[in-house]
């Protein structure tokens, strides 16, 4: 498969582009691992972000019933609809798939939701690496419209994902995600799985969404938690109060009383709280501000 992408690139006048973060799979057994981890029958649609040349998307094909494909690079697109149906072309995608030319940072989800049958979406993605973080930010928004993501990304963002409070890696996607949806580490990948090769490894974990006030914590203010996690994981070295100061919610004197019903301490550090701390403290403060 790895001559194979690199003949297919060259023959269509091609060039991985760095800039879309084209790192294609090059292993056949690779790319079917990760989509057996969907753990997906012919009854679901899947929706695969970033096509590429396909190394995904032919075992979801045969995994799923249908596969919704999105794909930002127009040169990959039209390579696709040349060659997809004919029998010319054995090497077309599969005739259950449906390329849509699209930007996902870009993309309308219900109109998503709507694509697959107005079923919450199941996602998988090798994704380009710079698109991770606005990615992660944008399935946390649409939480309500998500099943579950399988993803492949930096090994460094995944490990971010599942950090223990106290760590350096703890932080602002960790505990935002984590009010959301629950975060599995499935396998490590390395350079070696793709074309060209990255510099970095690459890990796949699989995000499953379900609220969070589902799992026994009361109910809290995602807005008013997000200002609060954001303004204290944002002057890191500064400490609770310091940076919950920094928000503007409350003064500084009315925060120090917050942080204290709260039970906590207005000396600690923001990457020494665990996610629940955040919601007790997220829920004192929304009592005082309605005070
Ligand atoms: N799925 C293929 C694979 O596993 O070999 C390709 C993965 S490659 C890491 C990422 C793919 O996402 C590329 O085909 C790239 O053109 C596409 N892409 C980059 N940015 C995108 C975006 N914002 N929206 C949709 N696709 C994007």
């Amino acid at each position: 498969m790895y001559q194979q992408s690199k003949k297919l690139l060259k023959e269509q006048g091609l060039a991985a582009s760095k800039k879309l973060g084209q790192n294609f799979l090059v292993h056949r057994h690779t790319a079917k691992r990760i989509v057996d981890y969907a753990e997906l029958s012919k009854q679901d649609t899947v929706l695969e972000i970033g096509v590429g040349l396909g190394a995904l998307t032919r075992p979801l094909a045969e995994a799923a019933g249908q596969v919704i494909g999105l794909e930002a690079d127009s040169g990959i697109i039209r390579l696709h609809e040349e060659q997809q149906g004919g029998p010319e072309h054995p090497d077309g995608l599969p005739e259950n798939v449906q390329l849509l030319h699209q930007d996902v940072l870009k993309a309308n989800y219900e109109e998503l939701v709507q694509r697959c049958h107005g079923k919450k979406l199941k996602i998988i993605a090798n994704l380009p690496y710079s698109i991770s973080s606005p990615f992660l930010f944008q399935l946390i928004e649409h939480h309500e419209q998500i099943d579950f993501a399988v993803v492949m990304l930096q090994k460094e963002v995944a490990q971010r994902l599942l950090a223990q409070p106290g760590t350096k890696e703890y932080g602002v996607p960790t505990v935002l995600l984590r009010t959301v949806a629950t975060v599995k580490m499935l396998m490590s990948v390395g350079p070696e799985e793709f074309h060209p090769r990255p510099k970095i490894d690459s890990a796949v974990i699989r995000i499953s969404f379900s609220p969070l006030s589902e799992r026994a914590v009361g109910a809290f203010d995602h807005n008013l938690l997000k200002i609060v996690v954001n303004s204290t994981f944002g002057q890191r070295r500064k400490t609770l109060l310091n940076g919950l100061a920094s928000s503007g919610l409350l003064s500084k004197d009315v925060l120090r009383e917050c942080i204290l019903q709260a039970e906590l301490l207005p000396s600690v550090r923001a990457e020494q709280l665990a996610l629940e701390e955040f919601i007790r403290l997220t829920q004192v403060i929304t009592k005082h501000k309605n005070q």
